[in-house]
C-alpha cells in the first residue's frame, strides 16, 4: 500500500495526519535547523499509551534523541505526575533542550475501521486503544461510578473518570471513541501544562508536542494529528506556536 493511500484512510478521521516517520523527520530538521542542537543534546519524555504497538510502531529517528522518559500509563495519561516531569528535567544537558511528545492514541484498520487495528500474528482485528474503549463501553452501561479509583486499577479508573465528566458530549458525537479520544487529550494536555509550570528546568528550551497519534495495521504503521506545536525559551519565557510546521502534507 502506498503512503499517499494509507494517509488517505487515516485523513478521513484526522485531516492533518502525517506519517510518524515524516513527522519525527520535521521535527528534527526543525531542531536542528531553529535552534541549533543535535538529538543528543534534547532528553525526549514521551506519554504515550503503554499498550505494545507503541513501542513497536515507535519511529526509529526518535532514538537519536536521549530518553525516552516514560512518562505515561493507559492511554498516554502523564501518571508519572510531577516527579517523573521533575526527574527528567533534572537528566537533561545544560545546553540542551526537553522534548515532550503527549496524547493519546487510537486505531484506524487499513479498511478504515476506528477503534480497531490487526496486530502482528493475528488473524482477527483487534481494539485500540484497548483502555479507552473498555472505558467507553463501561460509560454505555452505565457502571462508572463518579470519583471511583480504586488502588487495584487506579489509571483505568482515572480514563473511566475523565470520560464520565463529559458523559453527555461524548455518547451524543457521531463516533463516541473519536469523541472520547479528544477529551482524553484534553485532559492530558491539561495535566502536561500543569505539570510544566510546576517544574524547574535548568536547559534552553521546552519542545512540546500534543496530539492523537494513530495506529493502524501491523502493515501501515502509524501516524500523528497535531494539536499543538510550541518552543518555550526558557530564559525569555516565550512560547512560539509551530504547528503549521507539522501540517504541511
Ligand atoms: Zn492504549
Amino acid at each position: 500500500m502506498k503512503k499517499r493511500e494509507k494517509l488517505q484512510i487515516v485523513r478521513k478521521h484526522y485531516p492533518n495526519a502525517l506519517t510518524t516517520i515524516d513527522y519525527i523527520n520535521k521535527i528534527i530538521d526543525y531542531v536542528e535547523e531553529k535552534l541549533d542542537l543535535e538529538p543528543s543534546q534534547i532528553i525526549l519524555a514521551d506519554s504515550i499509551c503503554s499498550d505494545d504497538v507503541n513501542s513497536i510502531q515507535y519511529p526509529v529517528r526518535a532514538l537519536e534523541f536521549l530518553g525516552p522518559f516514560k512518562m505515561g500509563g493507559l492511554d498516554g495519561f502523564p501518571f508519572t505526575g510531577l516527579s517523573g516531569m521533575a526527574a527528567f528535567a533534572s537528566h537533561v544537558p545544560d545546553d540542551g533542550a526537553v522534548f515532550i511528545y503527549y496524547g493519546p492514541h487510537i486505531g484506524i484498520s487499513k479498511e478504515g475501521i476506528i477503534g480497531k487495528i490487526n496486530r502482528f500474528g493475528q488473524n482477527n482485528n483487534s481494539i485500540c486503544c484497548g483502555a479507552a474503549t473498555v472505558a467507553l463501553n463501561n460509560l454505555r452501561e452505565n457502571s462508572i461510578k463518579p470519583d471511583n479509583i480504586t488502588e487495584l486499577d487506579y489509571q483505568m479508573n482515572t480514563i473511566e473518570q475523565i470520560l464520565y465528566n463529559q458523559k453527555d458530549k461524548i455518547l451524543n458525537a457521531e463516533i463516541p471513541l473519536h469523541e472520547a479520544t479528544e477529551i482524553i487529550y484534553e485532559a492530558i494536555d491539561n495535566r502536561i501544562q500543569e505539570l510544566i509550570a510546576a517544574t524547574k528546568y535548568n536547559c534552553k528550551y521546552i519542545i512540546l508536542v500534543g496530539g492523537i497519534l494513530i495506529n493502524s495495521d501491523s502493515d501501515v504503521g502509524s501516524f500523528s494529528s497535531t494539536k499543538r506545536f510550541e518552543v518555550i525559551d526558557l530564559k525569555t519565557g516565550i512560547r512560539e506556536n509551530l504547528i503549521s510546521i507539522l501540517n504541511q502534507g
